[in-house]
């Protein structure tokens, strides 16, 4: 991929496209005019056969004119052909009326600057042949005039003066025109260079010579749509800051110099960049050897961890280089660099030095990453959807609950991600509070927390956030819900870190009414002493106890042990994961308070939910 041929290329693209606009309204105009002088001279009563032939013809070499340049086709040669036709024609007519006395003053000024119109677009080389036929044109016409028009006052000597001069005149504005055309042209190509020169010198990484990160962009994108598979590596130099900092940003810069020469003459590297920093990457050629790629990353990581000598001696670096390929039409750009990407943090992570994408391997951090980027913009399109799953009396049955859970639809990928891949990635960035209150808002505006109460999930990073409780009471307070409607469910990881704190708010929100109860208990390290530390309302067992009882005598007695411990708590129980009537029944023997699982009701989008509701009353 050479740059200096690629941005050539670009420039005389925008000329011919340029070019083609011109032929296209020039033709669009001509035929216009054509139409209105045919007109005018029909109504006048003027016109003869000749004048609609004439017309016709010219009609005809217009609208190839503006069909070639429409469909992009020979515009140039097209354009100049049909200019030049329309000329010869102009000239025939002219003659063939002359000739057959129809001289007047008022057409002089016509044959003197119609063809002036006719050819002003053409070349330098074309204007200036077309110098002495316009001249020669203009002395017969001229001949013609005389001898009809001027008659005898006029000796042969003026005559042949009058008949030279104007021949003259109109040759001469031909080579004018000619010259001003070569002017143009000139400028243009000087300005063209200047523009290829300054966008060359934008797309080139000043210290290394190789392309930067917007030009690597922009290359790979036209070969995107032009190729059917695309191999790039990205690589990442090891420990280079420390390098640079011992030695000073002069060596610094002369091993990414050394570094960038190495990688670019690499056999089979097509085109290679610096991405910034200490990053670098490469479009590969592989001819679709088998084990050229990897031959290549084994040379391109040779290449960059091989000695360096400098001023400050002998130096050697570590590189992380990943590899990703890509079918151009079965995936995006987009994921392709993200495998590169996640290839490359693979190798930097286990030292590997090079690794190739590996979809097993790399796809959780893929998705993660992946995820990352989508969410917030997710949350923003209102791709998050509140969920709510009921929770019943375990006698009764009665739905005396529900819990809201998040759902994120039309997400785009191939199937839509789980809480369990998203909320980790949410709290990672931070953006739980923003799920929550976007879910919160859309479950109490359209359903009715008042017998039932609403649990919400809540993960200690959020509770630490200064503003969740004032917040929290606000969305409340916005749907005339009563915070006594509330339940927070809360994970142990909120005994871990933070402890005070977080028991502070805790306690602050069962003052405002509020119900706390502790999720997934049994999952974590379940200490007793947590349980007195947190101000809990309720437990609720994991479905792991719930699913291991089938197993094991020993397993039912957990369970049981479980449900007995909330009691002697003082506690409300829910057992989570009730998938069966006969499970429902044994755990509600066993003293559960409520309960909680497919059986009961699965989750549902609280749009289908309403409707449901809306159906059953
Ligand atoms: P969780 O709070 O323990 O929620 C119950 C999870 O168990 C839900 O998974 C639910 O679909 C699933 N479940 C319920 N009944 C059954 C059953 O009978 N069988 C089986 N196999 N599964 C059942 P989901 O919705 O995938 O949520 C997973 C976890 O993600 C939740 O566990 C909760 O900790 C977290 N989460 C979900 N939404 C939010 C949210 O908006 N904020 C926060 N902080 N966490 C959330
Ligand atoms: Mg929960
Ligand atoms: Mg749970």
């Amino acid at each position: 991929m050479d740059l200096g041929e690629t941005y050539q290329k670009d420039v005389s693209l925008r000329v011919s496209e340029r070019r083609r606009l011109i032929a296209f309204w020039a033709g669009v105009s001509g035929l216009v005019i054509n139409f209105f002088v045919c007109l005018v001279y029909t109504i006048s009563g003027e016109a003869s056969a000749l004048l609609y032939a004439e017309v016709a013809v010219y009609a005809v070499f217009l609208s190839v004119i503006v069909w070639c340049a429409h469909s992009r086709y020979r515009v140039k040669e097209v354009f100049e052909t049909s200019l030049l036709c329309v000329f010869a024609v102009f000239w025939g007519s002219t003659f063939v009326e002359g000739a057959t006395g129809h001289t007047a003053a008022f057409d002089y000024p016509l044959v003197l600057f119609i063809p002036l119109f006719l050819v002003i677009m053409l070349d330098f080389k074309v204007l200036m042949s077309l110098a002495p036929v316009q001249a020669a044109c203009v002395y017969f016409y001229t001949r013609n005039y005389a001898i009809e028009s001027i008659g005898p006052n006029w000796t042969a000597a003026d005559q042949s003066a009058y008949m030279i001069i104007m021949a003259a005149f109109s040759g001469f504005s031909f080579c004018a025109l000619g010259i001003v055309s070569f002017a143009r042209a000139r400028a243009d190509a000087r300005m063209f260079d200047l523009v290829a020169e300054k966008e060359a010198l934008a797309s080139v990484d000043g210290l290394t010579g190789l392309m930067n990160r917007r030009s690597f962009m922009d290359n790979l994108r036209r070969l995107w749509t032009r190729q059917s598979k695309i191999e790039i590596a990205f690589i990442d130099l090891d420990h280079f800051k420390p390098l640079n900092d011992q030695y000073g940003h002069a060596i610094g810069d002369f091993v990414l110099c050394t570094i960038a020469d190495r990688i670019a003459e690499v056999p089979g590297v097509m085109a290679s960049a610096r991405l910034g920093g200490d990053e670098f990457a490469v479009v590969l050629n592989t001819c679709a050897e088998a084990g050229a790629a990897d031959k290549i990353l084994a040379d391109i990581h040779h290449a960059i961890t091989a000695d360096i000598h400098c001023e400050a001696g002998l130096l050697t670096l570590g590189a992380s280089v990943g590899y990703a390929s890509g079918v151009t039409l079965k995936q995006s750009l987009a994921s392709m660099l993200r495998s590169a990407d996640a290839a490359m943090r693979r190798a930097k992570s286990s030292r590997l030095g090079w690794v190739k994408f590996d979809p097993s391997v790399d796809n959780a951090a893929l998705v993660s990453s992946t995820l990352e980027f989508e969410l917030k913009a997710a949350i923003k399109n209102g791709q998050i959807k509140a969920a709510v799953q009921p929770i019943a009396n375990a006698k009764t049955r009665q739905v005396v609950a529900y819990e809201l859970l998040t759902r994120w639809t039309d997400s785009g990928f191939e199937r839509d991600p789980s809480p369990k891949d998203f909320i980790p990635v949410a709290e990672k960035l931070g953006l739980l509070n923003d799920i929550l209150w976007v879910t919160l808002d859309e479950a109490l505006t359209h359903m009715q927390f008042d017998e039932q109460k609403l649990a919400v999930n809540v993960s200690p990073a959020q509770l630490l956030a200064s503003d969740f409780l004032s917040s929290l009471e606000k969305v409340l307070a916005r749907h005339g819900v009563s915070p006594s409607s509330i339940t927070l469910e809360i994970t142990e990881e909120v005994a871990f870190r933070n402890v005070d704190r977080n028991v502070a708010v805790l306690k602050e929100a069962r003052a405002l009414g509020m119900s706390i109860a502790l999720d997934d208990f049994g999952t974590g390290y379940s200490s007793l002493s947590m349980l007195d530390t947190l101000p809990l309302d309720k437990l609720k067992i994991d479905q792991s106890f719930v699913r291991k009882s089938h197993q094991s005598e020993q397993s039912k007695s957990i369970l049981l042990a479980a449900i007995r411990l909330a009691k002697q708590l003082g506690l409300q129980s829910c057992v989570e994961g009730i998938e069966s009537r006969e499970v429902a029944a044994r755990v509600a023997v066993f003293g559960a308070d409520t309960i909680q699982g497919y059986w009961i009701g699965r989750p549902q989008l609280v749009i289908h939910k309403v409707n449901e509701l809306k159906a059953a009353s």
